[in-house]
C-alpha cells in the first residue's frame, strides 16, 4: 500500500460524484434523471477504483482494479447519450431493441478487459514501474482500447452535436440552462485530448474520471439548480410547439424573444420577422391589440382581431421572474375564444330580446287589465271593477265606522232621446254624463256604468245628506248642460237615488238596492230630481 497523492484528488472526486448521483437519485423522475444518476455513479465508480490502482502496489492488485474501473468506464458514454436523448425531448426514439444494441460494444469491451491475459486486444502489455518513490502501473494499449477509444467519443460526439443543435433551436430567453450543459460536455473531451496526447503534466494520471465527475456534476446544477423559467426545453419544445393556446416571450424591453406556432397563426407574423424584434413586430398587422401593453405589467383582456372573421382572443399578460424574482420579461398567453364570445354575444341579444318583449307583455298586461275593468264607450270602471272595489271600501268604512254613499243614476226619457236622434247621438249623451260626472267626482269615489244608461257612483266616507246634496249639484250641471249633434242642441236630465251604510243597510248590496229603490220614488216623483232612501233602517 502506498500513499500517492493522486489517490487522493481521484477519492476527493469520487465523493463528489456520489454525492451527486445521490442527489440526482432523488430526482430521478425528473426529465433525464436516470441517466445522470447513471453517469455519476459510474463516474464515482470510476474514480473511486481508479484510486485504489494508486493505492496498491503489487502489480496484480494494480491490474485488478485498473480492470474495475471499466465497471464506470463503459456506462459513461452511453448514459451521456441517453440522457442527452431525452433532455432533447428524443426520448421517444431509445426503445428497448435499440437500447440493447447500444448496449453491445460496452458490454463486449468489459468482457474483452477482463479476459485481456487471454488475448491481450485491450492492453497489450503491463509494466510496472517507479516514479518519484511510488510504485505505478504503466501500459501499453493494444487494439481493441482505440476502437473502444473511438467508439466512445462517437457517442459523446453524438450527443453534443444534439445539444449544440438543441441549444440553436431554444431561444434566447431559455438558453442558460443548456448553455451550462454544454459547458460540462467540454471537459471530458479537454481531459482526454490532454491524457491521450500525453500533455498530461501529471504523469501517468487518467483525468477523465475527474472530468466525467465535473461534467456530471455540472449538469446536475445546470438541471436542478439553474431552471431558468422552471422549463426544460423538453417541456418547451413540446408543450409549447404544440399547444393551441398563442404564446408571446417578451423581454424587459418587450422585444419578442419566442414566439409559438398557435401564436404566429393567430397573428399572422413569421417567427423570424418578430423574433428579437419590438412587440409591435409581432402586431404588424393588429395594431390595435396593442393597447394592453400600454403601461401594464399585467392584464387579462379580450382583444378583437379584426378579419374576416373577426377573432375573439382573450389576452392574459404576466411577468416573468426567475426563482430569486428578478424580473426577465413578460409572457402573452391568448387564447382563441370567439365560438364562446359569439355564443355569449348571441345570448345578451336573446336576452335583450326577451327582456324587451317582457316589457310589451307587461303594458299589454297593464292596457289589458285596464280594458278588463273599464267600459269602452264611456271610459267609466265597469261592473266587473265595482264587483272588486266595493269589498276592501266596505271593508275600510266597517273598521274606521265611516259612512259610505251608494248613488244609482239614470237618465230621463232615454229611449226618446235615442228614437228622435239616433243612438248616435245617445251614445254621445253617454259620454258626456260620464265626462261630467268624473270632473265632479273626488279621489277615492268610484263612478261606474252599471248597466245601459245607469251609472252607480261610490262615494266613501260620504253619508246620504251630502252625497244628496253634492248629486243636486251634479243633477244641475246635467240640466243645465247643452249637447251639440248633427247640429242640433241637444238637452237631457237624470234622476238619482241616494242611499248610504250603514243607514239604508250594512253591506253593499243592500245600500245598492235602497239607492236603486230611491231612483225609482225620483222617477215617480217626475224625474231630473234626487232621492234619498227612504227613512232610516228598521
Ligand atoms: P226612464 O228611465 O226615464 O223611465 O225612461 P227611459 O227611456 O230611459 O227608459 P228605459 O230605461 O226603459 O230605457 C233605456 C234606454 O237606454 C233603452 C236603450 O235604448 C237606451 N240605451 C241603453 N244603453 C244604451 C247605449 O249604450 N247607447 C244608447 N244610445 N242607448 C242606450
Ligand atoms: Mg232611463
Ligand atoms: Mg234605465
Amino acid at each position: 500500500m502506498q500513499a500517492h497523492p493522486y489517490a487522493v484528488w481521484l477519492s476527493l472526486a469520487a465523493l463528489a460524484a456520489a454525492i451527486a448521483a445521490q442527489v440526482a437519485w432523488r430526482r430521478r423522475r425528473a426529465t433525464a434523471g436516470r441517466p445522470l444518476f447513471g453517469l455519476l455513479l459510474a463516474s464515482a465508480v470510476w474514480a473511486a477504483t481508479y484510486a485504489l490502482t494508486w493505492i496498491n502496489t503489487d502489480q496484480a492488485d494494480q491490474v485488478f482494479w485498473l480492470n474495475a474501473t471499466y465497471f464506470g468506464v463503459v456506462v459513461i458514454p452511453l448514459a451521456l447519450l441517453v440522457f442527452t436523448l431525452q433532455y432533447t425531448g428524443k426520448g421517444g426514439w431509445l426503445t428497448r431493441r435499440r437500447l440493447t444494441l447500444l448496449a453491445i460494444q460496452p458490454i463486449l469491451t468489459f468482457l474483452v478487459v477482463w479476459s485481456n491475459p487471454l488475448h491481450h486486444w485491450f492492453h497489450a502489455s503491463f509494466l510496472q514501474m517507479e516514479l518519484g518513490g511510488y510504485m505505478v502501473l504503466g501500459w501499453t494499449r493494444g487494439p481493441w482500447f482505440w476502437f473502444n477509444v473511438v467508439y466512445s467519443y462517437g457517442f459523446l460526439l453524438v450527443a453534443f452535436v444534439l445539444l449544440v443543435r438543441e441549444m440553436a433551436q431554444v431561444p434566447p430567453g431559455f438558453r442558460s440552462q443548456i448553455r451550462m450543459i454544454v459547458i460540462a460536455f467540454i471537459w471530458p473531451w479537454v481531459a482526454s485530448i490532454i491524457t491521450q496526447f500525453g500533455l498530461n503534466p501529471w504523469p501517468e494520471l487518467d483525468l477523465t474520471p475527474i472530468a466525467f465527475s465535473l461534467t456530471g456534476i455540472l449538469m446536475l446544477y445546470g438541471l436542478y439548480f439553474h431552471r431558468l423559467l422552471d422549463l426544460v426545453p423538453v417541456a418547451r419544445s413540446q408543450v409549447l410547439e404544440n399547444m393551441q393556446d398563442g404564446v408571446l416571450v417578451l423581454d424587459l424591453q418587450r422585444r419578442v424573444v419566442d414566439m409559438n406556432p398557435a401564436a404566429m397563426a393567430m397573428l399572422g407574423v413569421e417567427r423570424q420577422q418578430a423574433l428579437g424584434q419590438p412587440v409591435e413586430a409581432a402586431f404588424v398587422h393588429f395594431p390595435e391589440a396593442l393597447e394592453i401593453f400600454v403601461g401594464k405589467g399585467t392584464a387579462q383582456e379580450v382583444v378583437c382581431l379584426s378579419g374576416n372573421p373577426d377573432r375573439y382572443i382573450d389576452v392574459r399578460l404576466s411577468r416573468l421572474e426567475d426563482q430569486a424574482g428578478r424580473r426577465l420579461g413578460y409572457l402573452v398567453v391568448g387564447r382563441d375564444i370567439t365560438d364562446a364570445h359569439l355564443r355569449e354575444e348571441e345570448l345578451r341579444k336573446a336576452n335583450q330580446r326577451l327582456q324587451g318583449q317582457f316589457k310589451e307583455i307587461q303594458t299589454l298586461q297593464v292596457e289589458l287589465r285596464e280594458q278588463a275593468i273599464r267600459d269602452p264607450l264611456t271610459g267609466l270602471h265597469n261592473r266587473r271593477f265595482l264587483d272588486e272595489a266595493l269589498l276592501p271600501i266596505f271593508e275600510t268604512a266597517v273598521s274606521n265606522q265611516q259612512p259610505v254613499s251608494m248613488v244609482m243614476v239614470d237618465l230621463d226619457h232615454f229611449k226618446n232621446l235615442n228614437d228622435e236622434h239616433g243612438h248616435h247621438a245617445g251614445d254621445l249623451v253617454l259620454q258626456q254624463l260620464a265626462q261630467l260626472l268624473m270632473r265632479f267626482s273626488r279621489g277615492g269615489d268610484v263612478v261606474c256604468r252599471y248597466g245601459g244608461e245607469e251609472i252607480l257612483a261610490v262615494l266613501p266616507g260620504v253619508g246620504a245628506e251630502v252625497a244628496a246634496r253634492r248629486v243636486e249639484e251634479w243633477r244641475a250641471a246635467w240640466a243645465g248642460l247643452m249637447i251639440e249633434h248633427a247640429g242640433q242642441r241637444l238637452q237631457n236630465t237624470f234622476s238619482a237615488g241616494v242611499a248610504a251604510f250603514p243607514a239604508h243597510g250594512d253591506n253593499s248590496d243592500d245600500v245598492l238596492r235602497a239607492a236603486d229603490r230611491a231612483l225609482y220614488v225620483a222617477k215617480d216623483e217626475g224625474r231630473n230630481r234626487v232621492s234619498v232612501a227612504g227613512g232610516e233602517r228598521r
